[in-house]
Formats: C-alpha cells, structure tokens, sequence
C-alpha cells in the first residue's frame, strides 16, 4: 500500500505513527541479525520501514534484497531508496523492476551522496542530475504504481545549499510526482517547525506528509559524530544533559531518550505532522526506548503483528 494513503488513513483516527530506517550490512552475519532485528521491530507496530542505497550502488543488491524480505517475508511495507549516483538509466530501470517484482509500491528517490571515493557528486553519463528527475522518470515509467517519497532539510542541504534556498527545488520534487517528504535528522523542534510551514508557505499542499528523521542517541561519540555531520543544531540544554555523563552509555542512552521524546511531543503538539521517522542505525534500543517513553508503542515482550499504536494524548494523560 502507499505510504501517503496510510499516512491519510492515521490522520483522520488523529494516531501518531512512526517508521523506521536500516542500511545494508556489510557481512552475511550482519545481515541475519538485521533480518532478526527488523522481525522484532515488527512487533512494534511501524507503518513502513525503509532500506537506505549505498552511494555510487555500493551493496545495491543488498538494498533489493531486503526490500524484498522486508516486504514479502516480515510482511512489513517497504520503501526502497534509490538515487541516481553512478547510476545509468539501465541501472534505475534494473533497481525499478527488482522493487516492482518485491511487491514493493514505495519509492524515496534521491540526488545521493557522492560515492565515498569522490568529494564533489558528479552526474553519471546518461544518468540524472537532480532528484526531480528521476521522480519524472519513475512517475513516466510506472505511472502511479509507486508512491514517492523525496528528501527534505530544514537545516539546508549537506552540499551548501541553505533551509530556504532548497524550499523550491523541495517544491519541483513534489510538482514531478513526490507525495511525501522526510527529512534530513533535526535535533530542534523549534526549527523542524518553522521550516514546515515556511514550506507550506511556498505551496508544498497539506496533503504531502513531511515527516522529520529523528536519530535516537545511542553513544554519546556517535550522537556528536551524526550531529556534526549533518551541521544540525543541538538546543544547549541537550549539550549541558549529556555532557556530565558522555562516558555512560546507559545514562547518556536514558537521558538521551527523555531528550528525543521531548523533541517528539514537542512536534506532535504543534500539530505539523503526526508521523516520526527514526534512523535507527540497524539497532532497536534506542529507539524502542523513544517509542515506549511516548506510549505509543505495546512493551517490549509483546509481539503481535497487528499491533495498534496507543491514542497519543490519552496515554499521555
Ligand atoms: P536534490 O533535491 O536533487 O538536491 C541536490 C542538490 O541540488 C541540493 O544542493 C539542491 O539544493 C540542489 N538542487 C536541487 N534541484 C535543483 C535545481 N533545479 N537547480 C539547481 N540546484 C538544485 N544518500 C544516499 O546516497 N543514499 C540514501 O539512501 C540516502 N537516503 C537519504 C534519506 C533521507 C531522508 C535524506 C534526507 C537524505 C538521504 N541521502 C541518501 C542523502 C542525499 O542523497 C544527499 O543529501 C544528497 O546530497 C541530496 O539528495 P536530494 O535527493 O535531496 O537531492
């Protein structure tokens, strides 16, 4: 099913929902425990997971693969990135067909990341050059089989290009055929918010969910590392919580989820959106800390597939 229907179908019940990111593994063991992991998070009830493309196709075959699994094993709905690095039309038309054979129906196109051996992102020979086109080029080839998803960053593009300067090109993704945004990790509710309806202002319609990428805080190194890489804000009072007990992976993982669920309630209760994505960086801890901290998921030795989200505001009380 597509994920902008589902999104529409918990927006009328008023239900807070969530979803959940993995990458590819490098090893055949990193793989199973993914594939355990996913099987377990499944009981948490999300709405979709979705599987990251490696820069330049780097485990491209794997992104199919669990698309694959993921949808037709686990029985979750999946959306599978796909960018257009290094990637010949033959290549999209190839990674198109393998998700279409999934059964997958959910697409987040991308520009991508440069491949790691590059500095500057330079357009494959025959390829595309913008995530805009190769929305255009899916919407051409499959019609409205698949639902697109694009990127979206309330704190400007990694490559320079600043929150308010990308709000049109956001803009073109969804005129091309784009129906939900998620964005790039925020750590800053206040900003996430403001950017939302500075998108709104600029003709992004209701009916596109933008859904904000949430990084739950597992170390104290890692959080620093991802927040640095991204150039997010961090509010100060976060800095000043963790930073007394960095060397304590389970405080900082207990403080660190008190942290995440404030910047959630913070924009489920401005109303912007009722969906929360979680890079889960292939862990479930933290991440079902967050969800359990909100009561918005079963506990934790429950597992059921049809699992209900709780009613947000109620469980809160
Ligand atoms: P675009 O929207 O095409 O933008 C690329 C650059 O071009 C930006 O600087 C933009 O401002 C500029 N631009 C866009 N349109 C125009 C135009 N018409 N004229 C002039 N300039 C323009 N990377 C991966 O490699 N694999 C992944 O799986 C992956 N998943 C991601 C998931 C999410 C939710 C997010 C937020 C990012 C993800 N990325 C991934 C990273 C992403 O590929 C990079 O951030 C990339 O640099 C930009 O991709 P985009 O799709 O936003 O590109």
């Amino acid at each position: 099913m597509h994920i902008s229907k589902k999104l529409e179908a918990s927006r009328a019940n008023n239900t807070p929902t969530y979803s959940f990111e993995f990458f590819p593994p490098k090893t055949a063991q990193g793989v199973q425990n993914l594939y355990d992991r996913m099987d377990r998070m499944h009981s948490f009830g999300p709405t979709f997971i979705d599987v990251t493309w490696g820069a330049g196709g780097r485990l491209s075959h794997l992104t199919c693969e669990m698309v694959r699994v993921a949808q037709t094993t686990y029985g979750l709905e999946t959306c599978m990135h796909l960018t257009c690095t290094d990637m010949a039309r033959s290549k999209i038309d190839d990674a198109l067909k393998e998700a279409y054979n999934a059964g997958c129906t959910n697409i987040l196109a991308l520009r991508g990341d440069p491949p790691r051996e590059k500095e500057q992102w330079v357009q494959a020979e025959g390829g595309f050059r913008y995530a805009r086109d190769l929305v255009k080029y899916i919407k051409a080839q499959y019609g409205d089989h698949f639902d697109i998803g694009v990127a979206g960053y309330p704190e400007g593009c990694d490559d320079e290009t600043g929150a308010d300067e990308h709000i049109p090109y956001l803009k073109e993704k969804i005129d091309a055929g784009g129906s939900f945004i998620i964005t790039q990790m925020c750590y800053d509710a206040d900003i996430f918010i403001d950017w939302v309806k500075k998108c709104r202002e600029a003709g992004i319609p209701e009916s596109v969910v933008i859904i904000p990428g949430i990084m739950p805080i597992h170390t104290h190194a890692s959080f620093l590392r991802r927040a640095n890489w991204t150039k997010c804000h961090v509010p100060p009072h976060w800095h000043e919580k963790l930073e007394p007990i960095k060397n304590d992976d389970v405080a900082v993982r207990e403080v660190g989820k008190d942290l995440i669920a404030e910047f959630c309630r913070k924009i489920l209760d401005s109303g912007v959106t009722l969906h929360l994505h979680f890079y889960t960086m292939n862990l479930a801890a933290a991440t079902r800390m967050v969800l359990e901290e909100l009561a918005v998921t079963p506990p934790s030795d429950t597992h059921h597939p049809d699992i209900k989200p709780l009613p947000w505001r109620q469980s809160l009380g």
